[in-house]
């Protein structure tokens, strides 16, 4: 029997086994097609805090950066290219956002080069911009050496049943807790609150001539050029989604999208397409993550003496489902979260620290039951 059992190896799931290997438990990582094939193997893998002027999302996603920054550097910082980033607005309502953040971030700034501004588009250059030290990780070879220390099995989990004690998974494995790091793919338990959409990137490798020294983003990211080489990405397409589409994804019109969209920033000269990257991001209808404990909500709704309709709920009056946790819904910062969200998992599995309430996945329950 193993201590914990994780299913799901994209950066989430990889980010907890580190985690749980370390604190010395006995941990099992599924996948069903392997190590980073989800939304997780598709990723740029930039590493960028939020610009927006306030918020819990920008809040939990600036402390997420620096944690995060540090701890792949310390980490694995040959999978970590530590590079500036210029972050530009995408037009004038977006500048003064951008203008605001410069005031109040506590993030030390710094002055783009001349030679990086030579490169940008004239229309690029007018528009209001932020620059900093931040990073790109090599997305995949990432969560292939987070885990590497970790028992890994190739197959897709359909059956989990709790019993005496223990979750017998597939009615083959045994684990006394479990990690739920399904990403966007169809959950394995099914709770009529929890809802997460999966919305599909697509990003892109390309050779060019034009020699790129930083991170851009601006409509999409540009990654900084190796050896001639340098990522674009990536689009959002809220509109297909690979399990109910009827017709393929066009990747032409993806490429296309990406290069339009690049070249209003950054005049690339003499490109050719290397290699497609495509997948699902998972996004939860409030956008901040799921991390935690999930409720069940028959039983929750069965206890007589709780109140719905009210205004500040007690999380600590639901039933819980014994010793199962998710982690989810990173949208298009997975990288950026995953380690610190793993983090905070760890410390409420192994030492009972509370975690967050507003990252807690209750609050889909409390919502949904409330309405009732
Ligand atoms: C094109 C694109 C670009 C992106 N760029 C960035 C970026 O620059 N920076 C950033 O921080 N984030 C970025 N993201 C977002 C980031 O990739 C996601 O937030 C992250 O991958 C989510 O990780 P995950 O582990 O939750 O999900 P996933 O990586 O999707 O992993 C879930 C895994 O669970 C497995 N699975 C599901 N069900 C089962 C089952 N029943 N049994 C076994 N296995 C199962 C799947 O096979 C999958 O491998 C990008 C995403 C995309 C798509």
């Amino acid at each position: 029997m193993y201590d914990l059992a994780i299913i799901g190896a994209g950066i989430n799931g990889c980010s907890v086994a580190y985690e749980m290997s370390n604190a010395k438990k006995s941990v099992i990582l599924f996948d069903m097609e392997g190590v980073a094939s989800g939304g997780s193997g598709a990723a740029g893998a930039f590493i960028s805090p939020k610009f927006s002027k306030s918020g819990e999302l920008k809040e939990l996603i600036h402390d997420a950066f620096l944690y995060s920054m540090d701890f792949y550097d310390t980490h694995f910082s040959h999978l970590l290219t530590k590079t500036p980033l210029l972050h530009i607005a995408k037009d004038e309502e977006d500048g003064k956002i951008l203008k605001h953040y410069k005031e109040h971030t506590s993030i030390q700034l710094k002055t783009p080069s001349d030679t990086l501004l030579d490169k940008l588009t004239p229309l690029a250059k007018k528009q209001e911009s932020i620059s900093m030290d931040a990073g790109v990780v090599d997305a995949q070879a990432m969560c292939r050496a987070m885990c590497a220390g970790t028992k890994f099995v190739k197959e897709k989990i359909q059956s989990l049943v709790y019993d005496d004690g223990m979750w017998i998974i597939n009615d083959a494995y045994a684990a006394k807790e479990v990690v739920l790091a399904t990403g966007a793919y169809e959950q394995l338990i099914k709770e009529p609150y929890m809802q997460l959409r999966g919305v599909w990137g697509h990003r892109i490798d390309v050779r060019t001539t034009t020699d790129n020294p930083s991170s851009i983003h601006q409509f999409v990211s540009i990654s900084p050029s190796k050896d001639g080489v340098l990522a674009i990405g990536a689009t959002h397409n809220v509109h297909y989604h690979p399990q109910t589409a009827a017709q393929a994804y066009d990747i032409d019109e993806g490429r296309a999208e990406l290069l339009e969209k690049a070249g209003r920033t950054l005049d690339l000269q003499n490109i050719e397409v290397l290699r497609d990257y495509t997948g699902l991001r998972s996004g939860s209808f409030d956008y901040m993550p799921l991390l935690g404990p999930l409720v069940l909500s028959k039983e929750t709704l069965a206890c007589g003496n709780i109140r719905f309709k009210v205004k500040n709920p007690d999380y600590d009056a639901y039933t819980y489902y014994p010793n199962l946790y998710m982690i989810n819904g990173n949208g298009g910062y997975g990288f950026v979260l995953a380690p610190y969200l793993a983090k905070i998992l760890r410390e409420y599995i192994v030492s009972g620290q509370k975690i967050n309430e507003r990252l807690s996945p209750a609050r889909f329950f409390a919502r949904w039951a409330k309405k009732l």
